[in-house]
């Protein structure tokens, strides 16, 4: 199986590329972010101090399931389809939290890899923060997205919704969220793609070229 890892920061156009990469290369395709948002979405439901809990009570209490279609995409929890709820911004300004937890991303880690064997795919491109270090360092193909923060903030500002700030939904989240993994500067063996002069399509070539030319 090939494994495409891609990481960066919020707005880098990480989801979209990863996404039509995956369909490009008719791979599979896992928003890792996701499952850290169905976690924090269920936390905030039923009001669990994400601080108290292990790997083990986490194991036990999160009911997860993710399409790996990148055609299809859906995401749920405790049978329930998810996969706009995760977008919310009380998630996304809660996220972080969870994501500083070392017992829930020992629980993420294997809970990726999981999915990933088991999906008989004959390649996914498995996207988030720490999946080029931590989950997948041993991918055939790495891949660290990033684009100016001016850039990475006009992107975000189009799908912003009314009354929440931009400095929170990216710059407050990726200084948080970087103090746990670096997904800024990629690690030795990780090929750096600037998307701020790309436009999508480019940026999407780019990608299939660094995957064909490892194969
Ligand atoms: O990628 P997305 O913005 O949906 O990720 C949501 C959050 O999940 C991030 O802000 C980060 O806190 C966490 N995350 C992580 N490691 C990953 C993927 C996401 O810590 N591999």
């Amino acid at each position: 199986m090939h494994i495409v890892a891609i990481d960066g920061p919020a707005g880098s156009g990480k989801s979209s590329v990863s996404k039509a990469s995956a369909l490009r290369l008719g791979f599979g395709y896992l928003d890792t972010g996701a499952a850290y948002r169905a976690l924090t979405l269920s936390f905030l439901e039923k009001k669990i101090d994400v601080t108290n809990l292990n790997s083990q009570e986490i194991a036990e209490q999160f009911d997860y399931a993710i399409s790996l279609d990148p055609s299809n995409f859906w995401v749920r929890a405790f049978g329930f389809d998810v996969t706009e709820a995760i977008r919310e911004p009380r998630v996304a300004q809660a996220v972080s939290l969870t994501a500083g937890n070392t017992e829930v991303r020992a629980y993420m880690k294997e809970l990726t890899r999981t999915l990933v064997s088991q999906s008989q795919l004959p390649g996914v491109v498995v996207e988030g923060r720490d999946i080029t270090t931590v989950v997948f360092p041993d991918a055939q193909t790495r891949i660290l997205l990033t684009a100016s923060e001016e850039v990475r903030l006009s992107r975000r500002s189009a799908e912003l919704p009314a009354g929440v700030s931009l400095t929170e939904m990216v710059t407050k989240r990726d200084q948080t969220d970087s103090k746990v993994v670096d997904f800024m500067t990629p690690s030795e063996g990780v090929s750096l793609l600037d998307s701020t002069e790309l436009t999508f399509e480019q940026t999407v070539d780019a990608v299939i070229h660094l995957v064909r030319e490892l194969r």
